[in-house]
């Protein structure tokens, strides 16, 4: 996964920008972090294991000289944490500086002939490879931008990789397949990074860069080729409406509260989609034999409330895959009649790209809902649904799962009304109350904070949770339970409320904390059964209810309330707000930090 950033500018010094905007990539990766600047011919690096500000209080990484610079901040596939598998890494004479994010397949192979050459390894790094095959070409007489296309007939896998050299310390040279980057532009700078809010202070005017291009920046400007016949490539700038302090804590401790106090404005702008857009959705799904939904993680959980929404709004039940397995499931059963619905927050998930790529190998038909505009998804998808959180940096996912769910919803009340299944006066009285839901997820919000807050400082020593919820509450468990596991460690299962007493069950004994959504919907009355079991077996009660339910409320041991009645087909966005105020402030009492949890990075990049 990593981040990875460079820029190029005509006067001042690179460093404290780099600092910065690897701040704003940190959600990428945190094992390591690495600068590398040029001045008067000499590379100059500090790289070091650890988080960003570990390493700045060691090594200052403001103060580097220089007018050109690549940072990276690691999420280790190939080798431990470590200072010398930091990236940048180097060719043998210090003259070449790569970054890299994505894993060489071939690189055993390619280090044995390098070292046979007689080039020597720091690292234990796929990525260091790279500058040592530069190496070789550039000694050859190729120039930088050619050595690179030359790396790139003989490495496999996935990659972005960005580098610069001494002997042409007036260009970038970056290259990808598989995995992003983007290019910023301005005059008199060039930037290009994993992902846009890392030169948002600098510059709202983008570049794509595709899979199969290289590019190389300069203060003059950007020259982009394809790789496999060197024609030029003339793409526009786009503007981007995201906004620097978007992307900053704007005094909120961590950004995932920041994001979860957000929901309401990402679910309000999600609202405002363009209706054709939504229409053009909702139209290849009904012309289409089978419809999948595939996602990985938080997204799989919106595409499993999605079908809900789908079967009740339009009487259309889609299969739900998740995206690592969908090949291994389908087993070439696809066909051109079919639609993919492939749900990515960063549009860069390798493993629902992969599913997708397969899918389009069969003929099959792409929806694409992402956050990011121009992301790898868009360009597969036949059709793309541009979620509007803005960016969302918390590594786990809060604002992105509520405006999925919002697209979710608005293409299954245009589908609704497309199949007839619900007559018209419903799908109206369904769509007023999706527009009332920013309003409620936003009092949802300052109910609920401080029980969270309270919740977390009696429960934070229980080792394991029970999360359980029946039909599209399944959906809100199972996303409760995933964000307490991802920043906050504890073991946490989501199950069926009707499935528990075939197994789950037998964990409970006095105490056990068992956390039920019950909506008051449909499912309640079953609900309120599951409840009486757990009870009886000396279960601790915790219930996400209406707030009005006194018979819960009386059987429960600590309960979060929703304020009003919510169609069922919306009721994972407010009854799944206090679930995530409940996971952040477990992470906080237990002295994590809930914006960088161990082991994880936001944008999934590897298979
Ligand atoms: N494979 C490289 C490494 O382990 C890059 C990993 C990444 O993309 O974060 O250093």
């Amino acid at each position: 996964m990593c981040g990875i950033i460079a820029v190029i500018q005509e006067r001042g010094v690179v460093a404290p920008f780099l600092h910065q905007a690897l701040k704003r990539l940190e959600y990428r990766g945190y094992d390591s972090v690495g600068v590398t600047t040029i001045a008067n011919n000499t590379l100059y690096t500090k790289k070091d294991k650890g988080k960003i500000e570990e390493v700045h209080k060691r090594l200052n990484l403001d103060e580097m000289p220089g007018l050109i610079g690549i940072g990276h901040t690691r999420w280790a596939t190939h080798g431990a944490p470590s200072m010398l598998n930091a990236h940048p890494h180097f060719d043998c004479e210090d003259k070449i500086a790569v970054v890299h994010n994505g894993v060489i397949d071939n690189f055993i192979e390619l280090r044995k002939e390098l070292s046979e050459k007689g080039h020597k390894f720091n690292s234990e790094t796929d990525t260091e490879v790279i500058p040592h095959m530069i190496e070789d070409f550039v000694k050859d007489g190729l120039g930088l931008i050619e050595a690179i296309k030359e790396v790139t007939k003989r490495i496999e896998g996935t990659y972005a990789i960005v580098a610069m050299s001494t002997e042409e310390s007036d260009k970038i040279v970056c290259t990808r397949d598989g995995n992003p980057l983007v290019i910023g532009t301005k005059s008199g700078a060039s930037y290009v990074s994993s992902d846009i809010p890392a030169f948002l202070p600098m510059t709202n005017d983008m570049i794509l860069l595709l899979d199969g291009e290289i590019a190389s920046l300069t203060t003059e400007g950007i020259h982009i080729e394809k790789l496999s016949n060197g024609a030029i490539v003339d793409r526009e700038t786009i503007k981007i409406s995201w906004t620097a302090d978007q992307a900053k804590k704007s005094g909120y401790p961590h950004f995932m509260l920041k994001e979860i106090h957000e929901q309401p404005d990402a679910i309000k702008e999600t609202l405002r989609l363009r209706p054709e857009i939504v229409k053009e959705a909702a139209s290849i799904i009904k012309e289409s034999e089978n419809v999948y939904m595939i996602a990985m993680g938080t997204s799989g959980h919106a595409a499993q409330a999605g079908r809900h929404m789908f079967a009740s709004l339009a009487g259309i039940l889609p299969s739900f895959e998740l995206a690592s397995d969908f090949p291994d499931t389908v087993y070439g059963s696809l066909s051109e009649k079919d639609c993919i619905i492939a749900i990515t927050q960063s549009g860069e998930t390798t493993d629902t790209i992969t599913a997708v790529k397969y899918a389009k190998q069969h003929g099959s038909k792409i929806i694409a809902i992402t956050n990011v505009v121009g992301s790898s998804i868009t360009r597969l998808a036949n059709h793309t649904i541009i979620t509007q959180a803005g960016p969302e940096i918390g590594v786990a996912a809060t604002k992105t799962f509520m405006v999925q769910l919002t697209s979710l919803a608005l293409i299954a009340l245009e589908l609704g009304e497309m199949t007839g299944f619900r007559n018209s006066k419903e799908i109206v009285k369904k769509r007023n109350s999706l527009e009332k839901l920013p309003e409620l997820v936003s009092e949802v919000i300052s109910r609920n904070e401080e029980k969270a807050r309270r919740l977390a400082s009696i429960l934070h020593e229980k080792p394991s949770l029970l999360f359980l919820g029946r039909g599209i509450s399944i959906a809100t468990a199972e996303e409760g339970a995933l964000k307490l596991k991802e920043i906050s460690y504890n073991h946490a299962e989501a199950y069926s409320a009707g499935e528990s007493k075939h197994g789950p069950i037998a964990l409970v004994q006095n105490d056990y904390p068992v956390i039920f959504i019950a909506p008051s919907d449909d499912t309640r009355n079953r609900i309120v059964g599951n409840i009486m079991e757990m009870k009886a077996r000396g279960a601790k009660i915790i219930s996400v209810i209406q707030k009005d339910d006194d018979e819960i409320r009386d059987l429960s041991d600590y309960v979060f309330t929703i304020p009003e009645i919510v169609e069922s087909e919306y009721s994972v966005m407010p009854y799944i707000v206090p679930l995530q105020l409940f996971s952040y402030y477990m992470a906080l009492r237990k002295g994590y930090d809930p914006d960088k949890p161990r082991n994880l990075a936001k944008s999934v990049t590897v298979l």
